[in-house]
């Protein structure tokens, strides 16, 4: 499904979902990939357990030439370390690591600091959205069906979206809200982070 135009593909390479097993939760993340005929954006990495699915995925495509982190949860950045080298945009400042988080991230040499407002190659704007974690963005792509909004758990699912606020909100249940509201507004597409595309319509 590309969400993008005839020059630029939008699509996740992998849909996230939780599934509450006995033994836990199973937890798959979204990895989101943009791609003109110059650059490869891979927003979100997924987890350990998404390692060979997103290898097989990327196989017959272009090499990845950047990365943006939505939020340092390991289910959203476990696979950085297959691709040593590429600029891994995210937003480091406040340094607030959330529990969960891999610790091992604040080493990755390419890291570049994002915040609003900020273009990653052209093709990807950058959102600040606090509250499911202090440091959280969205990122901005438009396309032929308008503006396509990939927004981590600041979104996760279409639950989140119809409840107005994100199941998990680590950092502030308030500014959560808020960013939920933003993010309906401008989307005409959402592609969430533990859940498939899905089209926001405005009355
Ligand atoms: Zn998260």
């Amino acid at each position: 499904m590309n969400l993008g135009s005839s020059t630029l593909v939008v699509e996740p390479l992998l849909t996230g979902s939780v599934t509450t097993t006995a033994d836990g939760n199973l937890v798959l993340a979204t990895v989101t990939s943009i791609r003109s005929r110059a650059r490869h954006i891979l927003v979100d990495t997924g987890g350990f357990n998404q390692q060979l699915a997103l290898q097989q995925r990327l196989e017959p495509l272009p090499p990845v030439t950047s990365i943006i982190v939505t939020h340092f949860h390991w289910d959203h950045c476990a696979n950085l370390r297959l691709f040593p080298g590429i600029p891994v945009y995210a937003m480091t400042e406040p340094k607030w690591f959330d529990r969960a988080t891999l610790g091992d991230v604040q080493l990755i040499p390419t890291m570049v600091s994002v915040h609003e407002g900020d273009t990653v190659d052209g093709l990807a704007n950058i959102w600040e959205v606090p509250g499911h974690t202090a440091n959280h963005v969205a990122v901005a792509v438009l396309g032929d069906h308008g503006r396509v909004l990939i927004t981590g758990d600041a979104i996760s699912d279409t639950t989140d979206a119809a409840q107005g606020a994100p199941h998990l909100a680590f950092y502030s249940e308030m500014e959560a809200r808020r960013q939920v509201g933003r993010l309906l507004t401008a989307a005409d597409w959402i592609i969430p982070g533990h859940g498939a595309p899905f089209e926001v319509f405005h009355a």
